[in-house]
């Protein structure tokens, strides 16, 4: 499959159409950012790591019955996945707390939550992805009740199947941020799932395997990544 023109380049990601108008080249970068793209850098083969792990986790769940838009890994940066238009909402679902939820609610980092929360953010870096709710994706016509529904369901099912798939891996999964996109009429999970979008953390040493290494200067950066890409990898 050919690269063919370019249709869009984000912070991490770029994505070429090909002869198949179902179907994209979605290709992974080294560049990283951080804090609303303030923070700027690159982390050394972070686009052929996501690309691996990301591979892999989109197997995993359509093994566990959720369709996601992975066709097929293509070369080490490059995946094939099926065109689809993204719902402009991120989903963060989270286990525990960290991040945006301690500056907000003044809860400490790693508190355990007593069920999953779900989150929705506007996806527009010129706002800095703000959080909204059900009412403002139903005014603004972003999504409707019957996709945000499937989306919901989703997202607790992605928790779910990924909480048990990373602790089999000694990582526990703190939190995330999933991008569905419609396909022929159906809500599916698309975008990636990686330590750019998760945060992981090593069961017993608490050890930070994800992009929170990057965020906060805790140095081992592409090692982590590495970890992660060893252990998903088996
Ligand atoms: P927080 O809201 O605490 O910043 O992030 C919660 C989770 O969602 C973290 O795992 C974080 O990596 C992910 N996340 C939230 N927003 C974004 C985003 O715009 N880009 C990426 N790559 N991940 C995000």
């Amino acid at each position: 499959m050919e690269k063919r023109e370019k249709i869009y380049e984000g912070k991490a990601k770029i994505l070429y159409t090909t002869d198949n108008p179902d179907l994209l080249i979605q290709y992974f970068k080294d560049d990283a950012t951080a804090f609303n793209a303030q923070k700027k850098g690159t982390i050394a083969e972070k686009g052929i790591m996501n690309n691996r792990i990301a591979s892999k986790i989109f197997q995993h769940l359509t093994t566990r019955g959720i369709v996601t838009h992975f066709e097929k890994m293509l070369s080490d940066r490059e995946m094939l996945v099926k065109k689809v238009e993204i719902v402009p909402i991120e989903v963060i679902i989270r286990n525990r707390a960290a991040g945006t939820m301690c500056r907000l609610l003044g809860v400490p980092e790693g508190l355990v939550l007593a069920c999953p929360t779900l989150e929705f953010c506007y996806k527009n870096d010129s706002l800095g992805d703000p959080l909204i709710n059900e009412y403002h994706i139903r005014a603004l016509k972003l999504a409707t009740d019957e996709e945000m529904k499937a989306i919901t369901a989703l997202a607790f099912s992605v928790n779910e199947a990924l909480k048990q798939f990373f602790l089999t891996l000694n990582i526990e999964l703190i939190d995330f941020k999933l991008e569905f996109g419609r396909y022929k009429g159906k809500i599916i999970l698309a975008d990636e799932i990686s330590p750019d979008t998760c945060r992981l953390w090593e069961v017993g040493t608490g050890n930070k395997l994800d992009k929170d290494r990057f965020r906060r200067d805790l140095g081992n950066v592409e090692e982590a990544y590495q970890e992660v890409l060893r252990r998903v990898a088996g």
